[in-house]
Parts: C-alpha cells; structure tokens; sequence
C-alpha cells in the first residue's frame, strides 16, 4: 500500500506554485487557500512526485488529465463557491478538482465516465478526508437527476455544446461552468440561470480540456 507524505520540501514547491497561480491573476483568496492546503502529489503516480507541484496538467491512465492548477483555480473562481453550496462536477478524473471544492466546504457530487478511474478514486484514501464529497459512475451528459437541482456546475472536459440537461438541473440564480467549443480550443463560458427557461452567458478566456465525451465506459 502506497505511504501518503507531505513533507517540508513539497509544502514549500505547494506555495511557490500558489504564488504563482496568484501572479497568473487569481484573485480568489479563499480558492489560492484551498490549492495551498492540498497535497496534490498525492493524486498523481509516484512517478510524477518531484514535479506535481509544476503548474502544468499531467497523465492519470486512461488517456484523461489532472488539470493545470491555474486552470483548476480558475474555474473555481468563476463558480463564486459558497459553504454549503450544491455542486455538481462533470469528470472526476484524480478527484483533485472535487477536492478543491470540498475544502470550500460545498456540498460536492462529482461524476466519472470512466470505470478504471472511478474505481482508483473510491479507494483513494485522502478523499475520506471530505465527507461533503460524493463520487459517481455515470455519463456526464446526464447530470445527476436524483441529487438535482445543484447551485453550481463545473464540467472539467470540453463540451462541444451546452448540455440541455445539465441546464435543467441547475438552479434559478444558479451558475455553471463549462469550456465550450471543438477538439483543439475551448472558450470558458460562465451560465447563469435567470429563470426556468432564460440564461445569461460570459464569455472568459480560452483553454484546452480533453473531450467531454458521451456514454460510460
Ligand atoms: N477534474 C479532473 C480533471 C479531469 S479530465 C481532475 O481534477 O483531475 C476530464 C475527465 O472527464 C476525464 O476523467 C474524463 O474521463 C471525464 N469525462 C469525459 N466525459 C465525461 C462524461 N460525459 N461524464 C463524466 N465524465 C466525463
């Protein structure tokens, strides 16, 4: 069984990459709080330990990525995370994301496509850490009906559209947000729900996620 350590050394390189991140133009000090507090070595392989605090995406099988730091933080700054919040996140992946949302105390359901990962995250022991957190195996485009309606959703993989389901499952008042766009770019979009039927959308910057794809597997 793999010894989880958090040493001297990887809290120093955990603050140089928050500093970083902050000078990148993150101004959320609650989320800056939160990427500071967790040890993200602990989601990468061991392989990958001298340099999981690089702000750049790595590998986790499968084809899929733990997201850039920056790109974490910059999505969790646009959602305006409040404690007790009911968000939804679409691509579980390494659980980091879910994780940084959990340490905003939100109420967080996370949903992977992919069962290899899904089953890698159940058994990964930091997550007990979070008992706000909450995994599922399911398809993405499908929300999470029976859990719904959520005060914010994240989707962490490229969707070549809005899903319509998931804007049936937010909120009134409430907001997603989500890369939209093809293969190679996506531009980060931010929906506020208005009322049952009218949103409002903001465009921010562009960004590259692996695909948002349909059905499990
Ligand atoms: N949030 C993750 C990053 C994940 S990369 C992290 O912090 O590590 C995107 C993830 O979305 C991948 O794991 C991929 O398998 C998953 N994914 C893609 N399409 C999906 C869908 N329709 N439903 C659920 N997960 C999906």
């Amino acid at each position: 069984m793999r010894r989880y350590e958090d040493t001297y050394k990887q809290k120093g390189l955990r603050r140089q990459l928050v500093d970083s991140i902050r000078q990148k133009g993150i101004t959320d000090e609650n989320v800056l709080a939160a990427i500071g507090n967790i040890p993200r070595h602990f989601f990468l392989d061991t392989a990958f330990e001298g340099i999981a605090y690089e702000d750049r995406a790595f590998p986790i099988g499968e084809g899929q990525t733990i997201s850039q730091p920056y790109t974490v933080a910059y999505q969790t700054q646009l959602l305006e995370i409040k404690p007790y919040e009911k968000v939804l996140e679409i691509g579980t992946g390494s659980a980091y994301q879910a994780c940084v949302l959990a340490e905003l105390k939100a109420n967080v359901f996370t949903i992977e496509r992919q069962k290899r990962l899904f089953d890698h995250v159940k058994q990964f022991q930091f997550k007990s850490k979070y008992p706000n957190l909450r995994c599922f195996y399911g398809d993405g485009y499908e929300g999470l009906p029976s859990y719904a309606p959520f005060d914010k959703i994240l989707v962490t993989a490229a969707a070549p559209a809005i899903p319509e389901k998931l804007l049936q499952q937010l909120k009134v008042g409430g907001k997603m947000v989500i890369p939209v766009g093809g293969q190679d770019v996506q531009r980060m979009l931010r929906i506020t729900k208005i009322n049952d039927t009218d949103f409002d959308q903001e465009l921010f910057d562009n960004f590259t996620f692996v695909p948002m794809l349909s059905g499990k597997r």
